[in-house]
C-alpha cells in the first residue's frame, strides 16, 4: 500500500502501483509454487514461460516484424551500448570478411559515453557529429547534412534517441544519412514512450530502469540477419575485438535469453508493465498522453522566459526528460525545497549540469503532472 507518489526521477523511475504490488505478492508465492518468482530455476517451465510470453507482448506492442528478434540481458544501457560494438562488427565481418568502422552521433553525455567505450574497446569509432565539440555545449542536433558522411566502410551508426541527462530527444530516425549502414539505437529512456517502426533499426537496446522496469535486466530487438556473425579465429585474425561470451548476442539468442541466469523477477515485472500497456491501448495511448504531459510542463516554463532557462533548441526538446535552469539566487534550491514540501520528489538535474529535471516517463500520470504545472506556475507567480 501506497499513496500515489509524485516523483519524477531519471531513473530508476516510478513504476504503477499495481504492478508493484502484483510482483509483491509473485514475489513471495508465484502461481501457487509455494516459492516466490525469483526463487524458482531460470531453466524452470515457469521461468521459460515469462521469457516467451514478454518477447510476446513486447512483439505486439510495438508490432516488430518477422525479421527481428528481441532478448534480454543482464545489465542495462551501459552493458547495451558496451556489447554493441563487438556484435555489429562480428556480423559486418561476416558480411564483408572485412573490419569495419562505427559512426557515432554523439549529441549528449550517453552517446558520448558510447562512443568513449567502443574507443576504449579498441573499435575504429568515429564522432561524425559532436555537437559539444562544435557548439560549446549540448542542446541541439545539427540536421544530417552537416554530419561527416558514412558509407559501406562503416558497420553501423550509433545514435541515443533519447539524452536523458540533456533533455534532447531525436524527432526522426537519421535514415536516410545512414542508408546502407546499420542504425543503433539507445532507448533507454524513451522505449515505449510511442510508437516505432522497428524495421529501420538494425539494433535498438534499453535498460529496463525508466520505462519499463526495474535495474537489472536490458532489452534488445535486433535485426535477424546481425545474428549471423563471424567466428571468433576470423574476428582475431581481423583484429575485430571479441564479446564477453554473456554479451554475444548470438548465444544468447540460440539460449532463448537463458545462457546465464536472467533475473526473472525483472523480466516478471516488465511482462506486467508491458501487459498493462497493452490493456491500456498499447503505445499510440501513451504517445498521445506523453505528448500531453510534455506540452502541459513546457507551456508554463516557456510562460516565464525571465525565470525559466530551457538549454535545449525547441525542436528536439525531450518529452521523457525536461531540464530547465531558474534564474536568480538561490531560486533553483527554494524550488526544490517547496516542491519537495509539496510532495514533488525527484526534480534536481543530473549531478553533471545541474539545474531541474522532470522525467514524465509513461507511469507518471496527467493528474502528477497537472500537480507540477500547478505548482511550477505557483512559484513563477510568486518569484513576480
Ligand atoms: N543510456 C541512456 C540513454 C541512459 O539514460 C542510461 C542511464 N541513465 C544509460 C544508457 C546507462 O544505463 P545503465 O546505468 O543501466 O548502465
Amino acid at each position: 500500500e501506497r499513496e500515489e507518489p509524485n516523483y519524477y526521477g531519471a531513473g530508476p523511475a516510478l513504476l504503477p502501483t499495481d504492478v508493484l504490488q502484483q510482483a509483491a505478492l509473485d514475489l513471495i508465492n508465484y502461481q501457487n509454487l509455494g516459492l516466490g518468482v525469483g526463487e524458482i530455476s531460470h531453466r524452470s517451465k515457469q521461468a521459460v514461460s515469462i521469457v516467451d510470453e514478454t518477447k510476446v507482448n513486447l512483439t505486439r506492442l510495438l508490432a516488430i516484424p518477422d525479421t527481428h528478434e528481441v532478448f534480454f540481458m543482464q545489465g542495462g544501457g551501459t552493458s547495451g551500448f558496451s556489447s554493441s560494438a563487438a556484435n555489429l562488427m562480428a556480423a559486418y565481418a561476416k558480411r564483408t570478411g572485412k573490419k569495419g568502422k562505427a559512426a557515432y552521433a554523439v549529441t549528449g553525455t550517453w552517446s558520448k559515453k558510447a562512443y568513449e567505450e567502443a574507443l576504449r574497446l579498441g573499435f575504429e569509432a568515429e564522432a561524425v557529429v559532436d555537437v559539444k565539440k562544435q557548439n560549446g555545449k549540448f542542446g541541439d542536433i545539427p540536421p544530417t547534412s552537416e554530419w561527416k558522411p558514412v558509407n559501406s566502410d562503416y558497420a553501423y551508426l550509433y545514435y541515443c534517441d533519447n539524452e536523458t541527462v540533456n533533455g534532447i530527444e531525436f524527432q526522426q530516425v537519421p535514415e536516410a544519412y545512414a542508408a546502407g549502414v546499420e542504425i543503433v539505437a539507445d532507448m533507454s529512456s524513451n522505449f515505449l514512450s510511442r510508437k516505432i517502426d522497428v524495421s529501420q533499426y538494425g539494433l535498438i537496446l534499453a535498460g529496463a530502469q525508466k520505462n519499463v522496469g526495474l535495474a537489472g535486466l536490458s532489452i534488445y530487438i535486433i535485426k535477424k540477419n546481425l545474428l549471423e556473425q563471424a567466428g571468433d579465429e576470423e574476428l582475431k585474425q581481423l583484429g575485430v575485438p571479441l564479446s564477453p561470451i554473456a554479451f554475444h548476442y548470438p548465444t544468447v539468442v540460440q539460449n532463448n535469453s537463458a545462457y546465464n541466469t536472467i533475473p526473472i523477477f525483472t523480466l516478471h515485472i516488465i511482462n506486467l508493465v508491458l501487459k498493462k500497456l497493452l490493456a491500456q491501448g498499447g503505445l499510440a495511448v501513451q504517445e498521445a498522453t506523453n505528448g500531453r504531459k510534455a506540452a502541459a510542463l513546457y507551456s508554463v516554463l516557456d510562460s516565464y522566459p525571465q525565470l525559466f532557462k530551457l538549454p535545449v533548441a525547441t525542436g528536439v526538446r525531450s518529452k521523457m526528460n525536461i531540464v530547465f535552469t531558474i534564474e536568480g539566487e538561490g531560486n533553483e534550491d527554494e524550488f526544490l525545497k517547496l516542491s519537495g514540501a509539496r510532495g514533488l520528489t525527484g526534480l534536481k538535474g543530473h549531478r553533471s549540469v545541474g539545474g531541474m529535471r522532470a522525467s514524465l516517463y509513461n507511469a507518471v500520470t496527467e493528474k502528477s503532472v497537472q500537480s507540477l504545472v500547478d505548482f511550477t506556475k505557483e512559484f513563477a507567480e510568486s518569484r513576480k
